[in-house]
């Protein structure tokens, strides 16, 4: 083996990572993240239901049927991204392949939506309070996809609001019971009871809070945690999704 080749190469890398800045995705020269050319490549969700951020198929921005039946409890819903794509790949390499470090660029994206938001409302919650994995799930992986992606939000956060930053715990008020019936052995009824009773909510609750999952697709889980932190002091509840799944998938 040649030493000092490998030790040149690894110098390289080393200097690369560090003084360098570079694309997350194709690792061409970039001061974000993303470079504008894979930026570019996720499919953003522009054109949704101003509630519930439902994907529309159009180019319109209405309100979606559902929400005109039952409007959400919450106050707002933030969804930059449709899951699918490149959105939808990279938050799977997350998942199953433990590729951790796909969560940077998509929490950019997630922290540059909110910024633009709330800039404009002035009004950031604060607390963020993350939906929680699975406890088996978080065992197989190794870690909690929801917990990370809310540290790295919180750290861009921070540098950008500084005394303003919403707070935040490494461990999420919600807990997820270790142990749930299969939902698709219950009546209908009895599923939103079993959802209800999967997750508890423990600890002090701000009256503003952000509460965040990586995906949204029907809403039932986020919608139980609502209900959840409203009964435990929460007045205010602005969701807060990296992406939401269009109709066609759910
Ligand atoms: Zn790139
Ligand atoms: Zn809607």
């Amino acid at each position: 083996m040649n030493h000092g080749k490998l030790s040149t190469t690894n110098i390289i890398k080393v200097y690369n990572r560090l003084f360098i800045e570079q694309c997350y995705l194709c690792h061409a020269p970039s001061r974000k993240p993303l470079c504008s050319y894979c930026e570019a490549g996720f499919n953003r969700n522009s054109f949704a239901c101003p509630l519930c951020k439902r994907p529309n198929q159009g180019t319109l921005s209405s309100i979606c049927g559902q929400c005109q039946v039952s409007p959400p409890l919450y106050h707002n819903c933030l969804a930059p991204l449709r899951f699918e794509g490149l959105t939808q790949h990279l938050i799977h390499a997350i998942k199953f392949q433990q590729q951790a470090h796909y969560i940077r660029p998509l929490i950019q994206v997630l922290s540059e939506t909110l910024i633009e938001h709330y800039d404009s409302v002035d009004n950031w919650p604060s607390q963020i309070i993350f939906v929680p994995s699975h406890p088996t799930r978080i065992k197989e992986r190794g870690f909690c996809q929801t917990q990370l992606m809310v540290a790295e939000l919180y750290k861009i956060l921070l540098l950008q609001l500084k005394e303003k930053t919403p707070k935040h715990t490494n461990k999420s008020p919600i807990k997820k019971a270790l142990h749930t019936q299969a939902q698709h052995t219950l009546s209908k009824k009895k599923r939103s009871e079993n959802q209800q009773g999967v997750y508890q909510v423990t600890g002090e609750i701000e009256d503003h809070v952000a509460l965040f999952d990586d995906v949204m697709t029907s809403g039932n889980t986020l919608e139980t945690c609502v209900k959840l932190l409203k009964k435990a002091g929460a007045k205010q509840i602005d969701v807060w999704v990296i992406a939401r799944t269009p109709e066609k998938n759910q």
